[in-house]
């Protein structure tokens, strides 16, 4: 790998870090811009690839919703849709609490929970189109 392919890759790690939260790979490419401005959207999808392959990446599923990819390796937390921007956020800690009756033999190795609704921003009027 080259040098320029290493300084792109580093600005999609960085954003990933900074932002906090699952990223698109448009909104990826709007935080990589910040640390390399010269890089485009094929080179995001390229990236995101390797640095799932790597397991660098998780990709975060929301039903109905294209896929975004958070850090790996984080601890057990769930995620906020908000309806009004599509922004995903973390929620820290588990929010299931319901254990609900497994039928006989079976057993679970994980849950899917997100919430859905408006994110403080979107809640101020900030955001607000309509
Ligand atoms: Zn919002
Ligand atoms: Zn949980």
């Amino acid at each position: 790998m080259d040098k320029r392919n290493t300084k792109q890759k580093t600005a999609i790690r960085e954003a990933f870090a900074e932002a906090g939260r699952p990223l698109s790979p448009e909104e990826a490419l709007a935080c990589a811009l910040e640390f390399h401005p010269s890089i485009g959207i094929a080179t995001i999808y390229r990236n995101i690839q390797a640095l799932l392959e790597e397991g660098w990446l998780i990709s975060v599923e929301i039903p109905g919703q294209p896929a975004r990819y958070e850090l790996a390796g984080k601890e057990h937390h769930h995620h906020f849709h908000c309806n009004t921007c599509g922004k995903v956020f973390d929620l820290k800690g588990c929010i299931a609490q319901a254990k609900p009756k497994l039928p006989r033999g079976f057993s679970t190795t994980g849950h899917e929970f997100f919430l859905y609704g408006n994110c403080a921003t979107c809640n101020s009027g900030a955001n607000a189109h309509a």
